[in-house]
């Protein structure tokens, strides 16, 4: 069994000032906790220093409401423990009782859990290195795994954690990655600023811990990570780069998929496969906005996600179209070069203060990351509920509230008024930006992007202009507004998001009876927990329809549980010699129905505010509704009753 726990630790060696001096930065609940492991003694966690479990009261403060004075207490007593675990005088108690852990929960959570959580927060916490998403095939003989070819595309987050499995289970497989290199998203957008937005000791793989530099680190350190993946399980001889799948086709008499490739060189090759799982994620193609004029204009243009490097922006008048999370990253860095930057926002932005969004990990916290036993798995598992599941209740609707259109709920009013307060504290000298800065409909609406400060900043600076007339047209010299107005720039840069409702496009996929998948879609992609499709047998789909989050958790956590579904699928086929399972459409359709009365019940699901959660149609293709606990249930085991088998 892969083991990811403390067995990472490194052993302690330091003085007893050392030790003291790394203890200043440690995040004091989970501390308390590795202090519990480290002595056996609950006393630690049953007295008066205990974290909050309120969020508002805790907002942007890590150490949720432990006055100075306690945590100095918690510290003293941290080095005796430290110290005698340093010097052989201290022997570690045995592994805490499932009683004991969730106490130890219910502890850091500041609220009592309930019961339904357990299991799925204990497989979470993962104590005893127990890997929460593995699906052990080892009851299928291996010359039937081996006969078994599997085709990925992609070779991103989604794409290496789907290799990573099938390799770990012994299915072959096949990766088709149409760049030159691993990463996905992480490959290609390197605009500058670019980093993650969800804390890196949850957006990782579970079982993949990494010393993280930052707690949100930048575009290239997340590539290097995936990269590194790839190397450390051997995937690479496996990818096939610079290819692109152009066409699946499933062949109903084999029971296979035929894909149809196109090779850098411009040939097209054909491979057979199994089962075919599509990484190929939300956000992969760019979408130019369509304003009329676009090819007119003469200067330079791009799109974020192909940023062109080549040109010096230093002193040049830039026009940016967009303000969602790709934009909120590069404005404030080229506001420092552009002679004259003017942000075209159709729709603000909220904002979510956090510190340390762009500081580096301390060094003391790397210390107790590293050496303190448990405190690395305490430390990731209170993320994991401070920006998850802890959060999702604040962007529920109540049909009681009768503000809908700037709150849904007295605790998103409440969340609204934080959150107001904390953009007037940086720009409220500025009326004018003021009332272009505060968004008009409820948080969690859309995506709520966090700043340290950065992005109010730079709206700020006498050479930023924020323009919210909309744009009319792009002309050869720069964008002319509704108001007649024309803003003349050298470069304009499209901040305008990703094609992202055009699921899996724009690949052709024909499934049984020729159907044809973006014809059968029509605009409108679902599928049966975002990952099989009815008419399209052992096609499955990571990161598919209904499997985005707006405020809770790490898409990672959705495509480790996504795998582990797939590879129940894939046991339940080799095991009972089945060929091939399609989705029954009335579990499908069921399932759907869910899915949309869920979003109606959500801040993006009620707010006309514009989103690329919807579709043409104005449906919530992209997002779950629900909990983290449901998904987590939900594709724990396939069910076979869910499926026809062929
Ligand atoms: P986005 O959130 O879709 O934002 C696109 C922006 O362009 C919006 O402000 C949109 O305005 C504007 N826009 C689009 N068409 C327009 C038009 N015709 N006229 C004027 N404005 C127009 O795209 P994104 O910023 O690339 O981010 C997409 C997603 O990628 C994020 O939500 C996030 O999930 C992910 N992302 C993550 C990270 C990270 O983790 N570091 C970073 C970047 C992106 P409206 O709001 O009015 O539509």
């Amino acid at each position: 069994m892969r083991q990811t726990t403390f067995d990472h630790c490194e052993p302690v060696t330091d003085d007893d000032h050392a030790i003291r001096a790394a203890l200043q930065d440690a995040h004091v609940p989970s501390l308390m906790l590795a202090l519990v492991h480290l002595t056996g003694d609950l006393g630690i966690i049953r007295g008066d220093i205990r974290p909050s479990g309120d969020f508002f009261s805790t907002m942007g403060d890590p150490q949720c409401g432990i006055t100075a004075e306690h945590q100095a207490h918690v510290r003293d007593r941290a080095v005796e423990v430290l110290t005698a675990y340093r010097d052989g005088r201290l022997r570690m108690p045995p592994s805490p009782s499932q009683e004991t852990v969730q106490e130890m929960i219910n502890f850091i959570i500041g609220q009592p859990v309930a019961p339904d959580y357990v299991q799925f927060l204990m497989a979470e916490l993962a104590l005893n290195g127990e890997d929460a998403y593995l699906q052990p095939a080892d009851t299928v003989p291996d010359e039937v795994k081996r006969a078994f070819h599997v085709v990925i595309v992609g070779a991103g987050m989604s794409g290496l954690l789907a290799a990573i499995r099938l390799q770990e289970a012994g299915i072959l497989y096949t990766v088709i990655e149409k760049n030159a290199d691993v990463g996905g998203t992480w490959f290609e957008n390197v605009y500058p600023g670019c980093r993650v937005d969800s804390p890196n000791h949850t957006y990782s793989y579970s079982f993949e811990p990494n010393d993280w530099p930052q707690h949100f680190s930048p575009q290239r350190v997340l590539r290097d990570y995936f990269s590194r993946c790839a190397d450390k399980y051997q995937l690479r001889e496996r990818i096939r780069f610079e290819t692109a799948v152009e066409e699946l086709a499933y062949d109903e008499s084999q029971r296979h998929w035929t894909v149809h490739v196109r090779t850098k060189a411009g040939h097209r090759e054909t491979l057979t496969a199994n089962a075919v799982i599509s990484a190929v994620g939300q956000l992969n193609r760019p979408r130019l906005p369509d304003i009329p004029g676009r090819d007119t204009f003469k200067g330079t243009a791009f799109h974020s996600a192909h940023w062109e490097h080549q040109h010096d922006l230093r002193g040049k008048r830039i026009a940016v179209i967009g303000t969602g999370a790709s934009a909120f990253q590069f404005v404030p860095v080229i506001a420092e070069q552009a002679s004259k930057l003017v942000v075209f926002q159709r729709t603000a932005p909220w904002v979510v203060p956090n510190a340390e969004y762009h500081s580096n990990i301390p060094a003391g916290k790397h210390w107790l990351l590293n050496h303190v036993p448990y405190y690395a798995k305490w430390f990731r598992f209170w993320m994991f509920w401070r920006t998850a599941e802890g959060l999702l209740a604040i962007v529920k609707v109540d049909p009681e509230w009768s503000e809908q259109e700037r709150s849904v709920s007295a605790a998103n009013e409440m969340l609204r008024i934080v959150l107001t307060e904390n953009i007037k504290a940086t720009i409220g000298d500025r009326p004018d930006l003021l009332a272009k800065a505060i968004p008009p409909y409820p948080p969690g609406g859309k995506r709520m992007l966090i700043d340290s400060g950065n992005w109010l900043q730079a709206l700020k600076r006498d050479n930023v202009q924020v323009v919210t007339d909309p744009i009319a047209e792009i002309t050869p010299h720069g964008v002319k507004t509704k108001n007649g107005l024309e803003y003349e720039v050298d470069v304009l840069i499209y901040g305008t998001g990703f094609q992202a409702s055009r699921f899996l496009s724009p690949m052709k996929v024909t499934g049984r009876n020729g159907v044809d998948l973006h014809a059968h879609w029509n605009g409108d992609a679902r599928a049966y927990l975002g990952i099989t499709i009815p008419g399209f047998p052992n096609l499955f789909c990571l990161y598919g329809p209904n499997t985005n989050i707006v405020v809770n958790g790490s898409i990672i956590f959705f495509s480790e549980c996504e795998m582990r579904y797939i590879m129940g699928c894939l046991k339940l086929l080799l095991e009972n010699g089945h060929a091939a399972m399609e989705c029954r459409q009335d579990v499908h359709d069921a399932y759907n129905v869910k899915i949309d009365a869920g979003n109606r019940q959500m801040a993006w699901g009620v707010t006309t505010a514009n989103s690329w959660y919807k579709n043409e149609k104005g449906r919530i293709t992209q997002n779950w509704p629900f909990t983290l606990l449901d998904f987590w249930t939900q594709t724990k085991t396939p069910n076979p009753a869910d499926y026809r088998f062929l």
